[in-house]
């Protein structure tokens, strides 16, 4: 009888069902293993055998600013520590803490959050005296100072001129270098900004001394392949490094991030669960799962928290997680049809993606029953737990279950269990304990 805890690649496997006689698995400790796992990619034939696109990738995290700007969240003081710690722990490059001119709370949350955290803090600023100011006095290690740069948001929401645009961008790059703090520069709404215009203000700013220039799809209008190209027209324009910032209106948010990075930008600004303004932005959980498993990029994040964090999130910002929702979701690693079921059964990899794994995100892996559950099912699932049932017992234990499901209720492995002994279903045996 085997009690072997290996998948079939050499990660650890932690089912909380019960996998058959053979083998039972419950609840195993952490397996030790590096920070950032990365599954063997000889695992992959096919269109998935090339991963050399990238080089690195960093995330700036913007779920204390973009992420607070959906509609009805409001993080507390508390609520901005306490993501910003973990955050911090996980290795995240760049935490965006918030826009310090906005409110003294505002401001003292930032400053906490500076002074508390290791890695780089940002904190946003208008092209405004101010809001530079407000941002340099916070204490944070980088200002991100932005400013519209699109004819629509220039005439009808700055009342601008282009030309006052490009002063006051560069004016706003000067102070903050020459401040001492990292300078990173937005064009608000680049992706329908003029393109001729676009580029004569990341001159401009590239000039004025601009650490990062960040282009922003502020209106989620961005394709993977029309930002790629965009972002490569971008560098080649600038010394400055180059960040991406896209949101989710058309779904695209963090296919369009990636493709920022293949094009040659060094981070992406994502916020977990991708919360942010309207459809929100590109998912932290998303894009670094998709670096380090598909791209197998090492980010240096410790993805193991990517769970606890989106939980964290959840509960603070009052949006609830959709159970589809990829990495974090209910459903993202659960199994319900018996085919998918079986195989996952005998190798996860079978109807998983195979280099990520609920472990690498601290999730667990959950085998579903349901409505559409049948006898044959019910008896493999009752057999595989030492039960001896009989054909009677196995048509009310199927008819629990079938009910329960149909009322959309989710049915665990405990409630199977409680079925059977309410069935009056005898045990065979004593399990094999690890
Ligand atoms: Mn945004």
């Amino acid at each position: 009888m085997s009690t072997d805890t290996s998948s079939h690649h050499g990660g650890s496997v932690r089912f909380i069902y019960d996998v058959g006689p053979r083998i039972r698995i419950q609840c195993l400790h952490k397996a030790t293993r590096p920070l950032t796992p990365v599954r063997g990619v000889e695992f992959f034939q096919g269109t998935l055998d090339s991963t050399d696109e990238i080089e690195s990738a960093r995330v700036f995290d913007t779920t204390l600013r973009d992420g607070e700007q959906s509609p009805g969240t409001s993080f507390s003081y508390d609520d901005k520590r306490e993501i910003a710690a973990v955050l911090d722990e996980m290795g995240t490059h760049v935490i965006e803490a918030g826009f310090p001119v906005n409110s003294e709370a505002e401001f003292e949350a930032v400053r906490d959050i500076a002074s508390s955290t290791s890695t780089t803090t940002c904190g946003l600023a208008r092209v405004v005296d101010d809001d530079i100011e407000a941002a340099l006095d916070s204490g944070v290690e980088m200002v991100h100072t932005f400013v519209s740069t699109s004819d629509v948001q220039i005439e009808d929401s700055m009342h601008a001129t282009r030309e006052d645009v490009v002063q006051r961008a560069v004016d706003s790059v000067e102070r903050i270098t020459e401040a001492g703090a990292t300078c990173m520069f937005s064009p608000m709404d680049a992706t329908r900004t003029d393109e001729a215009f676009l580029i004569d203000v990341i001159e401009a700013v590239s000039e004025a001394g601009t650490d990062w220039i960040n282009i922003p799809d502020t209106c989620g209008v961005a394709t993977p392949n029309r930002f790629r190209v965009m972002i490569e027209k971008v560098c080649a324009h600038t010394d400055a490094r180059v960040d991406v910032h896209t949101h989710d209106d058309f779904g695209l948010a963090t296919a369009n991030a990636l493709s920022g990075i293949e094009a040659g930008a060094d981070q992406a600004q994502v916020s977990v669960n991708s919360i942010g303004e309207r459809a929100g932005n590109a998912a932290y959980e998303e894009f670094v799962m998709a670096v380090e498993s598909v791209y197998q990029c090492d980010t240096g994040i410790d993805t193991t928290r990517i769970m606890e964090l989106s939980e964290i999130v959840e509960e603070k910002s009052s949006i609830e997680t959709p159970g589809n929702k990829p990495v974090v979701g209910d459903n993202a690693f659960s199994h319900e049809s018996g085919i998918h079921a079986a195989g996952v059964i005998e190798n996860s990899d079978t109807f998983e993606p195979g280099v990520m794994t609920p472990e690498m995100v601290g999730a667990t892996r959950r085998l579903v029953m349901g409505k559409h559950t049948g006898t044959h099912s019910v008896r493999e699932r009752l057999e595989e737990r030492g039960y001896v049932p009989t054909d009677d017992e196995v048509r009310t234990v199927t008819r629990r279950v079938k009910d329960y499901g149909a009322e959309k209720r989710r049915i665990t492995v405990e409630d199977l269990e409680r079925f059977a002994k309410e069935a009056g279903v005898e045990r065979q045996r004593e399990e094999v304990q690890i």
